[in-house]
């Protein structure tokens, strides 16, 4: 059988799921030199496309937003059959075969779960009134983006990355923004301490009220929202928008009597545990990785990419462990996060600052050794982190004392060309 060959039948991949995983799965087998049929359903009705600008320039610079991946020329040249806008209902493992919601059934080889996660709902009265919205999908964007163009009280509930981006986007539209968390700090699981006080202050610099250690109760209105009651208080509120944390998507697989707990549980190839006819990838899939301290299931556009990638290599005959670094971006108004590494379970932060006020960076240490860097607007930085992560080079507290990770790369490189 060669690198090419799908195999002794000829069902062919399905992936399931239409989000960056399920693109860089198909795009990936192609560009691997897979020959068999390939079969992407997606139950949006859109092109596969990027999350990230939802909740960043959508609403900004709507006129010259371009979320698509790629084009549907793309699709159609790489003979790649796009079923849009009819999502997968149920999984048959033992007949290799899915069913869709207009009951068609597709037959398979190789079975790739990509479906990502949905948005935590909100579990308050009123949470389903008109101007209360979760961010998830494009068309949550446009509605939002819509109710933007006239909100002047905007609460923003739960003080993640999307939360946060959002609520500097809306105050920069002139709304009054409150964002209410509540564990006593931001992005408690995300980042460091230190990090989080910066990213506090340009918040409220800008004008956004925060209030950590704040529980929303419920929201209130007739036709639509008026005000949101916490325990600490009543806001008004014409437009809520609330993101508190996504699920998996992962009941197809369960109910089809695959491993599943946070997400479907795959191997170290990505595989699942119960069956290696399916595969799972993205934010949909809890996995083994060398970077954490167990297993795994991580939202970013990095490992969304990194899995899609590897899987469709693959099964196109390139076998390999998934080891790629974690990294990650936010956008804060004009501060640009970065991380690299997984941060949990680490023991002690050392930050040192950039040069200038919003610039630095948090190096986080588990056991004595680095495993996680986060950079505030210092791309240098980060870059340097994650070549140093990647090649797993052992950096304690004291070999950064009075340099910078950007410094040690460059001497690590020049010892590489030296030998
Ligand atoms: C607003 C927003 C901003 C973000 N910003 C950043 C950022 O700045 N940096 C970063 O690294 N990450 C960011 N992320 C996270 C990142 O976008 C996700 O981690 C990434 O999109 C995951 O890709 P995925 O393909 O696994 O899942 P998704 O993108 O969720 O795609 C899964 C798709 O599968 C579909 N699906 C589910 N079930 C079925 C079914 N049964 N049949 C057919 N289709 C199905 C879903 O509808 C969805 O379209 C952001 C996410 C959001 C929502």
């Amino acid at each position: 059988m060669t690198s090419t060959d799908p195999g002794p039948s000829t069902a062919g991949v399905v992936v399931v799921g239409g989000g960056q995983a399920g693109y860089s799965v198909v795009s990936a087998l192609r560009g691997a030199g897979y020959e068999g049929p390939v079969t992407l359903c997606a139950d949006e009705p859109h092109l596969p496309y990027q999350r990230p600008p939802l909740s960043k320039k959508a609403h900004t610079e709507p006129d010259t937003l371009r979320v698509e991946l790629v084009p549907e020329s793309f699709y159609r040249d790489r003979d790649i059959a796009l079923r849009l806008g009819d999502g997968v209902a149920s999984l048959d493992t033992t007949a290799r075969s899915v069913t869709t919601h207009a009951g068609v059934r597709l037959g398979y080889d190789h079975l790739v779960l990509a479906t990502g996660a949905r948005n935590r709902p909100l579990p308050v009265p009123g949470a389903s009134l008109a101007g209360v919205h979760a961010l998830r999908s494009l068309d949550d964007a446009l509605t939002i983006g819509r109710a933007l163009t006239t909100a002047l009280d905007v609460v923003v509930v739960g003080g993640g990355f999307i939360g946060l981006e959002l609520a500097l986007v809306a105050q920069g539209l002139g709304a009054r923004v409150t964002v209410v968390e509540l564990a006593d700090r931001l992005l408690s699981r995300a980042v460091s301490p230190q990090v989080e006080t910066h990213l506090r202050e340009r918040h409220e610099s800008s004008g956004v009220r925060i209030l950590t250690g704040t529980a929303v109760r419920a929201i209130e209105g007739t036709d639509r929202v008026r005000q949101v009651v916490t325990d600490r208080g009543t806001l008004l509120a014409d437009l809520v928008v609330y993101g508190i944390g996504a699920v998996p998507r992962d009941e197809l697989a369960r109910d089809a009597g695959l491993a599943v707990g946070d997400g479907v549980i795959v191997d170290e190839r990505l595989r699942s545990v119960t069956d290696p006819r399916v595969s799972a990838v993205g934010d949909c899939a809890r996995h083994p990785h060398p970077h954490a301290d167990g297993p795994v299931r991580l939202e970013s556009v990095q490992n969304a990419a990194d899995q899609g990638t590897l899987v469709g290599r693959r099964i196109a005959g390139a076998p390999g462990p998934y080891e790629s670094l974690p990294w990650f971006w936010s956008d804060q108004g004009d501060v640009k996060l970065q991380i690299a590494g997984l941060r949990t379970g680490t023991d002690e932060v050392r930050v040192m600052p950039g040069g200038s006020p919003e610039r630095l960076a948090a190096y986080a240490f588990r056991d004595e050794r680095l495993v996680a860097v986060e950079t505030l607007n210092w791309p240098a930085e980060h870059l340097a982190a994650r070549r140093l992560l990647e090649r797993r080079t052992r950096i304690g507290a004291a070999d950064l004392a009075g340099t910078t990770l950007g410094a040690l790369a460059r001497a690590q490189r020049a010892t590489e060309v030296r030998t």
